[in-house]
């Protein structure tokens, strides 16, 4: 999207749609190749290397925004910030999002990193804030924007700087991680030095399970009903509301990587001494088997897990004997839960021959992913659009889910689709709530079969693609060679731009 005057990324469309191997470059020719290395360990890329959803900051954004007393500031090119600030207003942010602009000569002279430090020093008061999140986007990471030389601390506000560009952190959803892991590591240094704050609602009597991800608001409470036979309550979940819960999630008996994509996050349970279990209590199998390892890591006494897998068990077992779903499905989304659905798809009866993610391959998803392969289900991580097209086109299933151009793509062919993120994210997924809840949508749709084959019918004839509305006229032609001419002048201009200017 982006393509600003900054010396080192004009002129090869450069951004999240093109020129990201000249992106990489300058971002390590101008001192950024730790931040990068680390980058590429922890978000490993996959067959497309580009992201295909959302800007992956918003992620970051979104963590950022979503924390009390937490000031957010963007240093990035103005279109990346305007999408950027958009979607988080479309998201119900309802927070101000901080913004220090730049031009090609106050990024080539240093006086950007000058600019956001001052921007830092205004905003960093302790009556206000607890942190104050410094985001780099594309441009500023690509010309090595110092973020790490910020004051660590301003009158006791944290000062958080991370870069996180298109180039470098592949999904929004792994983005998350990259704030969430920076807070947590700040954090435990903290707690490293001394007495920290103590969350709100602290449970000193209990050991706690701290989840990873963000989950529906009634899923922790589920959770923490299964839990509870087991004598464990819930510490505050990751990514946090507040900074003070940070502690309050450090401070677990047990780490669930119920999101299996935060391999930050998980470090610094990791580093922290706190044990990690991988996948989550989704549907009768996964509930069982989950609560096995809470039990195991936590060191809870047999009959006492048995206790809390009878009682979650079987009001679960209820729900899904009296909520089947008969229905041939692909899946497939960019939020990192994919494998848990298609687990609690197939449980419930439904065929799924193909699950897609955005998100990578992690050992915190290995039981989902062998449990789904076990029952003959292709497992994609790091899924390109084009392949959960055309595993939607192979399979011709009753029901599609996924992103939005996937379901775009459905809706043409007369398939019924589902949006995964606002249909499927946006209702409880564990417990005997989720299993109701997915019955249900999936119900919904898939009698919707009818209306979407009639809905193909009646948009017969009027142009698609570039054509789109043409279909009662001709469609207007390009003017012969024009493409090709356009495309060599662009490649002729690119060169003559090719990065030389240091930063
Ligand atoms: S910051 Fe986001 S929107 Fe801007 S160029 Fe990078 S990936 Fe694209």
């Amino acid at each position: 999207m982006a393509d600003t005057a900054s010396p080192t990324s004009t002129g090869t469309g450069s951004g999240c749609h093109g020129g990201r191997e000249t992106m990489l470059e300058a971002a390590r020719a101008a001192g950024k190749s730790e931040t990068l290395d680390r980058l590429l360990a922890d978000y490993p890329r996959g067959p497309h290397d580009q992201p295909q959803s959302m800007c992956p900051a918003f992620g970051s954004l979104r963590v950022g925004l979503r924390m009390r007393r937490t000031a957010t500031i963007l240093s990035g090119s103005a279109c990346c910030v305007y999408g950027l600030t958009f979607t988080a207003h479309f998201y119900g942010a309802r927070r101000t999002v901080g913004y220090v602009p730049f031009n090609s000569e106050s990024l080539v002279r240093g006086q950007l990193f000058e600019d956001i430090r001052e921007a830092v020093f205004k905003i960093a008061k302790p009556e206000d804030y607890d942190a104050v999140v410094v985001i780099n986007l594309c441009v500023p990471t690509a010309s090595g924007v110092p973020l790490d030389l910020l004051p660590k601390q301003i009158e006791g506000v944290r000062i958080i700087g991370i870069d996180v560009p298109g180039f470098g952190v592949p999904t929004h959803a792994e983005a998350k991680d990259v704030l969430a892991g920076a807070m947590l590591k700040y954090a435990r240094l903290e707690a490293e030095e001394g007495p920290v704050q103590r969350p709100r609602n602290h449970k000193a009597d209990q050991p706690t399970v701290a989840l990873i991800g963000e989950l529906f608001p009634v899923d922790p409470i589920g959770i923490g009903a299964m839990l509870q036979p087991m004598g464990l309550a819930l510490a505050p979940s990751l990514p946090s509301r507040e900074w003070r819960d940070l502690y309050g999630a450090l401070d677990c008996r047990v780490a669930a990587a119920i999101h299996p994509f935060y391999t930050a996050t998980i470090r610094e349970f990791i580093a922290a001494g706190r044990p990690v279990v991988g996948s989550g209590p989704i549907g009768i199998d996964g509930t069982a088997a989950w609560l096995d390892a809470i039990g195991k890591a936590a060191n809870v006494a047999t009959a006492k897990v048995e206790d809390a897998k009878n009682k979650t068990l079987s009001a679960l077992r209820g729900v899904m004997a009296a909520s089947p779903i008969k229905a041939r499905i692909t899946l497939s989304g960019y939020e990192g839960s994919e494998l848990l659905v298609a687990r609690l798809l197939v449980e419930a009866g439904a065929e799924v021959p193909y699950v897609g993610t955005a998100c990578p391959r992690t050992e915190w998803s290995d039981p989902d992913r062998e449990w789904l392969e076990t029952r003959g289900v292709h497992v994609q991580y790091r899924a390109s659009l084009e392949q959960d097209v055309a595993a939607m086109m192979e399979v011709k299933p009753d029901l599609a889910v996924g992103t939005t151009p996937l379901v775009q793509k459905a809706k043409e062919l007369g398939i019924p689709a589902l949006y995964f993120t606002n249909m499927v994210s946006a209702r409880p997924l564990f417990g005997p709530a989720g299993a109701g809840a997915l019955a249900a949508i999936v119900a919904g749709q898939t009698k919707g079969r009818e209306r979407f084959a009639r809905m193909v019918g009646f948009f017969e004839n009027v142009g698609t693609g570039e054509g789109t509305g043409y279909g009662f006229k001709d469609v207007p032609k390009d003017p012969p060679g024009a493409k090709e001419r356009y495309r060599k002048a662009r490649l002729t201009r690119a060169k003559v731009d090719a990065p030389t200017a240091e930063v």
